[in-house]
C-alpha cells in the first residue's frame, strides 16, 4: 500500500506554490473581502451545489436584506425564503435562519449572538457539516482549520493519493487526514492556503479538464499530464 500523507517535505512544496499561484490568479469575490463569520456562512451554503456565478446574483441582495445574524434571526422563516427563491435547495435557507434564531436567541448565554470560532462548536449548529465548519473557522476566524469538498477531495486524491477514491467514506476520511497534513503553520497562511485550494479545484485541477500544463503543483503531483513536468 502507498503511504497515504505525504511527507513534510512535499506538504511545503505543495502549500508554497499553491499559495503563489493564488496571490497571482484568485478571483475576487465578495466573501474573499470579509472576515465576518456570517457573511461567509451565507456565502458557504449559498455555494453548495450552486456556481459562483449564479451565487454573486443573490448574495448581495440578501445581505442588504439581512445584514447580520440577528436580522434574520429576528426575520419570519418565509421571508427568509422569499429571498432565496431562485437558488433552490431551500434546506440551506431553512438551516440558516433556524440556525440564526439558536444563536441569538434560544441559546445566546452559549453563543453571544455569535458564531463560534471552533470546528467542532460550528457543528454543533443545524446545516454545518464538517467541511462549511472548517470554512468559517478557516476563513472568519483564521483558525488554523481543514476542509474538504468535493473539489478539495478531488485536487488532494489527483495530487497525493491517486489510489484513493474519495467516493468510499473510508478514503474521504483519508483525503481529510491529508487536508490536515499540508496545511500551513499559522492560521493565517491556513486561510491563503485553503483558498488556494478551492480555487485550484474550480479553475485548474476540475471535474472535467486537468489543466496540468498551467498547474502550479504539477512537480509534487501523482496525477499530472503534463510531460516536462521532469524538467521544471
Ligand atoms: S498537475 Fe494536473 S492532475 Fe495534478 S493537480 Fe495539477 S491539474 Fe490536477
Amino acid at each position: 500500500m502507498l503511504p497515504t500523507v505525504p511527507s513534510l517535505a512535499d506538504a511545503r512544496a505543495f502549500s508554497r506554490r499553491l499559495r503563489a499561484w493564488y496571490r497571482r490568479n484568485a478571483r475576487d469575490l465578495p466573501w474573499r473581502n470579509t472576515r465576518d463569520a456570517y457573511r461567509i456562512l451565507v456565502s458557504e451554503l449559498m455555494l453548495q451545489q450552486t456556481q459562483v456565478s449564479r451565487v454573486l446574483e443573490f448574495y448581495a441582495r440578501f445581505l442588504a436584506r439581512f445584514p447580520s445574524l440577528a436580522s434574520l434571526a429576528a426575520a419570519r422563516e418565509r421571508q427568509v425564503l422569499a429571498e432565496w427563491r431562485g437558488l433552490g435547495y431551500y434546506a440551506r435557507a431553512r438551516n440558516l435562519h433556524r440556525l440564526a434564531r439558536r444563536v441569538v436567541h434560544e441559546e445566546v448565554h452559549v453563543y453571544e449572538g455569535a458564531l463560534p470560532a471552533e470546528p467542532a462548536a460550528l457543528r454543533a449548529l443545524p446545516g454545518v457539516g464538517a467541511y462549511t465548519a472548517g470554512a468559517v473557522a478557516s476563513f472568519a476566524y483564521e483558525q488554523r482549520a481543514a476542509l474538504v469538498d468535493t473539489n478539495v477531495a478531488r485536487v488532494l486524491h489527483r495530487v497525493f493519493a491517486p489510489h484513493l477514491h474519495p467516493k468510499r467514506a473510508r478514503d474521504l476520511k483519508r483525503l481529510w487526514a491529508i487536508a490536515e497534513a499540508v496545511l500551513p503553520r499559522t492560521g493565517r497562511a491556513a486561510w491563503t492556503h485553503n483558498q488556494a485550494l478551492m480555487e485550484l479545484g474550480a479553475l485548474v485541477c476540475t471535474a472535467r479538464v486537468k489543466h496540468c500544463a498551467r498547474c502550479p503543483v504539477r512537480r509534487v503531483c501523482q496525477s499530472t499530464e503534463d510531460l516536462d513536468r521532469g524538467l521544471r
